[in-house]
């Protein structure tokens, strides 16, 4: 009440989330935030959930905690019973997937968005400056925030779980600027271009402008990203070497180490890169061709072709220039 009384409104929307608008009514109430987040509390303290029984007994979370705390794993229960309290083993007992389980209904036709009723657009935008640093889910969110405000009618998949028709073609590693980036959406109604690219330029944070809006017909396929061209410029002081640059032209297999989830790998990055000139003694002009196989990003390229020590490549820019579709 307190916090609805000065002001808050609509928190779940990040947007409209003020931490402000919640400390000060945590004070006029009297609470300390910290005595309900950063208390440790005694096992035998009741809890604001306790009258949720979901089951599984304070006991075994109990022990479950002291196993993830020594790192212990717990083995599948499907096994032998660990007694966490969940099944009877008479009405209740571990789900067993079995393939002939799947009721299989009839098929559902797929559903189609009727031409004439939305329109595709396919946006060219740039991303400079600090707007570099926003990684590629939260440029997908700014965007939909942002055609929100403008008040677009953006449609939906059809389905369980709805998602608005927004494309981009490429998601550019993050710290990277770029002048040309795109985005195909699907929108309600059909506003005029130019007034477009205006209303979404309007709610779009700095460093991130639309410089085109073109419709295109609703049964276009979408282009593929085929290149990237970038300038990757090093700090003063860091002198590339064209006997690097010469050797890696004259390879057909170059490898590089890339580090992901699943751990290291070498990759072959020769077939990736179409052009690289060496503009001035830290300046690179980079053309990387995007395959069906795997992908390296240009900093791990430069790094690999010159070899590169972490000191080197510290303060690396990279602005990705202009890319082909087709
Ligand atoms: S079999 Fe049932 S009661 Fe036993 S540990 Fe698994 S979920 Fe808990």
């Amino acid at each position: 009440m307190e916090a609805r009384s000065l002001g808050a409104e609509y928190d779940a929307w990040t947007e409209h989330f003020r931490m402000g608008t919640w400390e000060e009514a945590f004070r006029c109430a009297g609470l300390d935030p910290g005595f309900y987040l950063y208390r440790k509390r005694s096992f035998d303290e009741v809890l604001p959930w306790d009258h949720i029984h979901s089951g599984v007994t304070k006991a075994y979370l109990k022990g479950e905690r002291e196993r993830a705390q020594t790192e212990k794993t717990t083995p599948d229960c499907r096994e032998k019973c660990l007694e966490c309290g969940v099944c009877d083993h008479k009405t209740v007992y571990p789900v067993l997937f079995r393939d002939g389980d799947l009721p299989h209904g009839p098929e559902k036709p797929a559903l189609k968005t009727a031409p004439g009723r939305s329109n595709k657009h396919h946006i060219t935008f740039t991303k400079t400056g600090r707007a570099r640093f926003l990684g590629h889910l939260e440029l997908v969110r700014t965007f939909i925030r942002a055609f929100r405000r403008a008040g677009l009618n953006l449609v939906y998949s059809k389905g369980f779980h709805p998602m608005p028709k927004i494309s981009f073609a490429c998601a550019l590693p993050l710290g990277t600027e770029s002048m040309q980036e795109t985005v195909d959406i699907e929108i309600a109604g059909t506003p005029g271009t130019s007034s477009l690219e205006e209303s979404i330029n309007l709610q779009l944070p700095s460093g991130i402008t639309v410089i085109s809006v073109e419709e295109v017909p609703f049964d276009k396929k979408k282009e593929r990203l085929k290149e990237s061209h970038f300038l990757v410029s090093l700090k003063n002081g860091v002198k590339l070497q064209d006997d690097y640059l010469e050797t890696f032209l004259k390879s057909e297999y170059f490898p590089v180490v890339k580090i992901n989830k699943k751990g290291e790998h070498k990759i072959n990055i020769r077939p990736l890169v179409k052009s690289m000139i060496l503009v001035s003694p830290n300046r690179i002009r980079l053309i990387i061709q995007h395959t069906s196989g795997p992908q390296s990003k240009p900093a791990e390229i430069v790094r690999g072709v010159f070899s590169l020590d972490e000191s080197s490549v510290s303060g690396m820019k990279i602005l990705k220039t202009n890319q082909v579709l087709g």
